[in-house]
């Protein structure tokens, strides 16, 4: 194997978290998953898909939806993402044109918001370019960032999200040891964060950006809005983006009809800053000339029926209420033990569950195997946490990541009881 002539990339890209997950999930499979990030099998839309298949197949020229698309994405989906991002921005599509210059040529169309964040990496990260994220943050994305030789480094974050002092310190840091030049990118999930589920609050949005117009008004820092989970608000409220507030053209914005919808489309977006978009448009034709045309086209019909907002409606409030059930049976199995406590989420689809400091979650600690003996499993948190922080503070293990995405209410339970059993075992 040693003598592969692999390229750095490769190696820069090696990263197990998935495939031991994975793997465990295999090898047990009798194991109850409140790992997996995945979406509720009972809510994907099969009718809604095979309606708006017979539909759009009964077009004229559909057999030119089997054909190539273009890098970008079909104009009938990019206009529909239009309309339903300014409806999430409560703003007209005509306003949104005239204040902030947003046309459907900004939308850019991906294979899932997955390669959006991927291709935003490669057009903007050098290898020893600096990102900086939350603690704990999405951690495909660490290895996304990983990938391109960059370097995530934590900022201090707590239940309201990244803490913009903690971010000001930190460009003070690089600033001192001359590496400023070297922070590129502030990555944020705002909304019900994968992991934790913390809603990054509007009074430090707007600070973050404030601070960051401050300390760099050439707007040479973007902020990535990763909107994975925006929809998913179990009020059904979709809270002010980051977005809206940036008075240039800094913030640039991940979109995803993938947790709201059905994420094996693959069907993910990006808003992107003018000068953006042809370095990204460029970069999707090297990968893949552009995304599946076909689903393309399905998802703009099942937009164009109007039957997109009342399926998501239903998903929201399939989520809440499992989210109910999952933490009412924490409180039974859990609850009360010294040192161990959890998050209520607003929405999304993650609970942040946090043990006392001395008791590892990690792969490979007493608990993970106690965990896989009763045949349950969680996303140990250490992963969440990008390794490198901005003030030296050590990178966490004693969370976990659980998700109430997959399992039924009778799933969340047993699960939640397995779980408590091998809490117990290890304290
Ligand atoms: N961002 C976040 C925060 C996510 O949790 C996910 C999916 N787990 C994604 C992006 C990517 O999802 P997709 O590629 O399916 O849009």
């Amino acid at each position: 194997m040693s003598d592969l002539p692999l390229s750095d990339r490769a190696g820069w890209a090696a990263d197990g978290a998935i495939s031991t997950l994975m793997a465990q999930a295999i090898e047990n499979p009798d194991c109850l998953s409140l790992a997996a990030g995945f979406v509720d099998p009972a809510t994907l839309p099969v009718e809604l898909v095979r309606a708006a298949a017979a539909d759009v197949l009964a077009e004229p020229r559909a057999n030119l939806l089997l054909q190539y698309g273009t890098p970008a994405g079909a104009g009938r989906l990019r206009i529909e993402v239009l309309e339903r991002f300014a409806t999430l921005e409560g703003v007209p599509t005509e306003e949104l044109a005239a204040t902030k210059g947003l046309t459907a040529g900004r939308v850019l169309l991906t294979n899932g918001s997955q390669q959006f964040l991927s291709l935003i990496a490669q057009v903007l990260l050098n290898p020893g370019d600096i990102c900086l994220v939350a603690g704990p943050t999405y951690f495909v994305m660490l290895g996304t960032l990983a990938g391109v030789g960059a370097r995530a480094v934590r900022v201090e974050t707590d239940g309201d999200g990244m803490v913009p002092a903690g971010l000001e310190r930190a460009l003070d840091r690089f600033e001192q040891a001359g590496e400023l030049a070297r922070v590129k990118l502030v990555y944020l999930v705002p909304d019900f964060e994968n992991p934790s589920g913390v809603v990054l609050s509007q009074e430090r949005r707007t600070a973050i950006l404030e601070l960051l117009e401050r300390r760099d008004p050439g707007g040479r820092i973007h902020v990535l809005e990763d909107a994975a989970y925006r929809e998913l608000s179990f009020d059904g409220a979709p809270s002010a983006s980051l977005w809206g507030r940036d008075p240039g053209d800094r913030v640039i914005y991940a979109g995803t009809f993938s947790k709201s919808f059905a994420p094996g489309l693959r069907i993910g977006y990006g808003i992107a800053p003018r000068a953006l978009v042809q370095p990204l448009i460029d970069r999707k034709g090297n990968e893949d000339f552009g995304s599946a045309h076909f689903n393309q086209h399905l998802l703009a019909k099942v937009l164009e029926s109007g039957k997109y907002d009342a399926h998501v409606e239903e998903v929201r409030d399939g989520y809440r209420r499992k989210c109910d059930v999952l933490l009412a049976a924490l409180d039974e199995h859990l609850g009360g033990l010294p040192g161990v406590s959890w998050r209520t989420p607003a929405g999304g689809l993650y609970v942040w569950a946090t043990l006392p400091e001395g008791v590892s979650t990690s792969f490979g600690s007493p608990l993970a195997e106690a965990a896989q003996h009763e045949g349950v499993m969680y996303v140990p948190g250490e992963l969440c946490f990008a390794p490198e922080s901005a003030d030296g503070s050590p990178r966490p293990a004693h969370d976990m990541r659980l998700s109430f995405g997959v399992l039924d209410a009778a799933g969340l339970r047993e699960a939640a009881a397995r779980l408590g059993r091998a809490v117990r075992s290890v304290l």
